[in-house]
């Protein structure tokens, strides 16, 4: 057994799956249950683990899409947004996606639209980066956009393990359960009213060995990140990452 963080690699293969059900979880995110053959084989094995959603927005992109040619250098390749498998049963063939309906973008577009029997392409995941239970506590921070990650990781801590985390959400009526079986506090701030950077530098932090995770708008979360290592958090026990940029550049590679 691993004991250590490790990152293990996966075949990427693109699969071809079908919108089952549309259940809306709170009025800006949705979650959309997808499922088919193709979904064989899936793995997944961390929490923050990401797929990449395929669209066409072009015919020749529609074409590459039908081709299954979106790893091929030049001509035309979907367009690709990264998403978080929330949940993923494969006794019932089942990946949910939680999406936020930020209003733009095609992935948000189309999820905005999706009803069951439509079809939608992902790839991935490339790799998951294996977190073992090897902390005393562990602190969470991130926006919408990370509770599909966070909310995987509540779910697999195990009894014992202190957890703090601080989610900014749009209003109180983006805040959802978070069931674990885990010592959780989860600190909800409201984007406008409360200040993230200012919650994380004058927090204590867990007690403990602690690992830390930041997902947020791409500024926020590199403000986020040197606030927790002039704090004291190890590099290495430390993970930030943008998901997600104001300025409307998209990871499209
Ligand atoms: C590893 C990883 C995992 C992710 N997992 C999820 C997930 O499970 N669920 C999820 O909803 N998102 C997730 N995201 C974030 C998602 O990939 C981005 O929000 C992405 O930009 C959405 O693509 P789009 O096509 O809807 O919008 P884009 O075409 O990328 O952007 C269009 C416009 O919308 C704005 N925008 C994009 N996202 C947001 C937002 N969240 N709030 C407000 N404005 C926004 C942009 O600034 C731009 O102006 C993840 C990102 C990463 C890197």
């Amino acid at each position: 057994m691993n004991d250590s963080i490790h990152r293990v690699n996966h075949e990427i293969r693109q699969r071809r799956l079908q919108v089952l059900r549309v259940t809306d979880l709170t009025p800006r995110m949705r979650r959309i249950t997808l499922g088919g053959e193709e979904l064989q084989g899936f793995t997944s094995l961390g929490s923050d683990d990401h797929i990449k959603l395929l669209f066409a927005e072009t015919p020749e992109q529609q074409q590459a899409l039908e081709a299954r040619e979106m790893a091929r250098d030049g001509g035309a390749r979907p367009t690709m947004r990264e998403y978080t498998p929330r949940r993923i049963d494969l006794e019932a063939n089942e990946l949910d996606i939680d999406f936020v309906l930020h209003g733009d973008g095609p992935a948000s577009t189309w999820a905005a639209q999706a009803t069951p029997g439509q079809h939608l392409d992902i790839a991935g995941p490339r790799a998951s980066l294996v977190v073992p239970d090897m902390f005393d506590s562990y602190l969470l921070i991130g926006d919408e956009t990370a509770l599909p990650a966070i909310g995987r990781r509540l779910e697999g801590l195990p009894a014992g393990r202190r957890v703090v985390a601080v989610v900014q959400v749009e209003d109180i009526h983006e805040q959802q359960p978070l069931p674990s079986p885990a010592q959780v506090d989860v600190q909800w701030l409201i984007r406008g009213q409360d200040d993230v950077l200012a919650r994380v530098q004058h927090m204590p932090l867990p007690e403990g060995r602690v690992y830390a995770w930041v997902a947020l708008e791409k500024a926020l979360t590199r403000q986020v990140k040197a606030a927790l290592l002039e704090k004291g958090v190890p590099d290495d026990a430390l993970k930030a990452a943008a998901y997600w940029r104001a300025d409307g550049t998209a990871d499209d590679a």
